[in-house]
């Protein structure tokens, strides 16, 4: 736990915030600024600034209490899909989003956004694709870094 952290903060229900799910090692709440209704966030309750550094215990119950939110959303706004997406620029704790989706770019990025005319537009086709052989490299550096 940190002492500023706003998500430790929440967890520790110092802040009030929607939730959805709490156990002994993670927590789950409405984001305050939903990309759809019903957007939530699955954090464990141990500090970790980066998802990528969680132990494992700690990511999969973060996933497994995401999927479950994820089934129930389904069923309770029956969105197309639920989107999961970890990103974290906003806050420096762990969390994962869980979105229920109406359209396949709710989940989006700049990258998306293509401006005509003043329009911002958001299309996958902006972002060019990969080169295969170039991806294929990045496969194996990632998959041999120690
Ligand atoms: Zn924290």
């Amino acid at each position: 736990m940190s002492a500023s952290c706003l998500f430790c903060k929440i967890a520790r229900r110092e802040i009030p915030s929607h939730v959805v799910h709490d156990d002994e090692d993670s927590f789950a709440f409405m984001d305050i600024r939903p990309i759809r209704p019903g957007h939530t966030l699955v954090i464990p309750k141990a500090h970790v600034d980066h998802f990528s550094d969680l132990p494992d215990a700690a990511s999969t119950k973060v996933l497994m209490v995401a999927q479950r939110l994820a089934r129930k959303i389904r069923v309770t706004l029956a969105p197309p899909r639920v989107g999961f997406l970890v990103g974290g620029f906003a806050v420096p704790h762990a969390h994962l989003h869980v979105v229920p989706m109406e359209d396949g770019h709710d989940l989006t990025s700049q990258m998306y956004a293509k401006v005509t005319d003043g329009t911002v537009a958001y299309d996958i086709a902006n972002i060019p694709p990969a080169a295969p052989a170039g991806l294929a490299e990045m496969a194996v550096r990632i998959k041999n870094q120690a």
